[in-house]
């Protein structure tokens, strides 16, 4: 089945008996047992329920993996994969240098001070991440594609041969480009971790997020933490979630078209220094997302000429709202110094490029021409 048979149809075929299309919200803490040591496969909804069940066989399909456990949040989910790293003589974790601000909170924390020991490199460059696994300790290597704000993009099929060699886990943040558009397990990676409020939902309605291994042991473990910590994703969100998974892969056709379009307008305007959108010909990640993935999603970041000019943009968009997420139907403007990537080190934020006059723009399905004139006017 097709991508966009398996998303349009997204849990319609889990009633068998009253037929539903839409699967039904088994709003149940607990199931009747038939008799002593027989089960109906659902006991607690903590270990499973139907409705998330539905949606976690959808997002295995997605991906390609055996085996998908849905969570609270995203980082619920990327909790449950640093939890995998339990080998007490391989305590380091090599991530991305410039992820999403809320893994390197979670990593520096509340891992560290339990011996997990974060690394933080650019994944972009496949030779410094083979250096960091040479050492022998990693367990685990953490890459987003492409980063976020500054958008590098990883080779995932090079780092999933580097971290094997060295007997290390790849697990890939697949959140901005999601299964539509890359499927980091095709390309060797053994975990896909989510973000699910973003684009898999799609709406800005539904914190979620979701992990997706390629084989089933180590499938188990994940539902193994999920259980056992217990940050499970709800029957009402996880029915939202399929709910938006049926449109995915039309929404992600046209927020990239409207994406490409921005780039292109911003790139030409004269008080913008600089647009980062793999989507662009020039831009130094297109050519390596383009060989792995399908598109290059509908995040667009860039700078303008003078970082007084940064409140008058977010206080006068009309069209775009200024909002910390990405990845919904409406379109979104975002200062990532302040607000997303405020937990990085300042030192740090300065080496990467993540300045004061930097912003960053989650583009959505509206009519383009609204969005072009409303950057437009904020330009002025
Ligand atoms: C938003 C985001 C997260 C965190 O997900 P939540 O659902 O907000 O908990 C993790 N990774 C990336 C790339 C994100 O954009």
């Amino acid at each position: 089945m097709e991508q966009e048979t398996l998303l349009a149809q997204a849990g319609s075929r889990n009633d068998p008996v009253t037929g539903a299309l839409s699967a039904p919200i088994y709003q149940s803490a607990t199931f009747r047992h038939p008799a002593l040591g027989e089960s109906t496969g659902y006991d607690y909804s903590r270990t499973a329920n139907p409705t998330r069940t539905a949606l976690e066989s959808t997002l295995a399909a997605l991906d390609g993996g055996s085996r998908a456990c849905a969570f609270a949040s995203g980082m619920a989910a990327l909790d449950a994969v640093f939890r995998l790293v339990r080998d007490d003589a391989r305590r380091r974790v090599v991530v991305t240098e410039d992820p999403y601000g809320g893994t390197v909170r979670l990593l520096d924390q509340l891992f560290r001070p339990s011996g997990l020991v974060p690394t933080y490199v650019d994944t972009a460059d496949t030779g410094a991440v083979e250096a960091e696994l040479a050492r022998g300790d990693v367990s685990l290597v953490l890459a987003e594609i492409p980063t976020n704000p500054l958008l590098r993009v990883a080779d995932i099929a090079a780092l999933a041969r580097a971290a094997h060699g060295a007997n290390a886990l790849l697990a890939v943040d697949n959140t901005f480009l999601t299964p539509v558009l890359f499927r980091p397990l095709d390309h060797g990676a053994d975990i896909a971790v989510y973000s699910a409020t973003k684009y898999l939902g799609g709406h800005n309605d539904v914190v979620a997020g979701a992990v997706v291994c390629r084989d089933d042991a180590l499938g188990q473990r994940v539902a193994f933490v999920q259980n056992a910590a217990g940050a499970v994703l709800g029957p009402m969100d996880a029915w939202l979630l399929l709910r938006g998974l049926k449109t995915l892969a039309l929404r992600m056709e046209r927020q990239a078209e409207n994406a490409l379009a921005i780039a292109e307008f911003l790139a030409a305007h004269p008080r913008v220094t600089a647009v980062r959108y793999p989507g662009l010909a020039g831009d130094p990640g297109h050519d390596r997302l383009l060989r792995q993935a399908r598109g290059c999603g509908a995040v667009v970041s860039f700078e303008v000429d003078d970082a007084e000019r940064v409140p008058h943009i977010l206080k006068r968009v009309e069209i775009f709202s200024f909002a910390e997420s990405l990845g919904g139907v409406e379109s979104l403007i975002t200062y990532p110094a302040v607000q997303t990537h405020a937990d990085l080190a300042a030192d740090v934020r300065d080496r990467l490029g993540i300045s004061n006059r930097l912003v960053r723009l989650s583009v959505g399905i509206e009519n383009v021409s609204d969005l072009l004139r409303d950057l437009e006017t904020v330009l002025e």
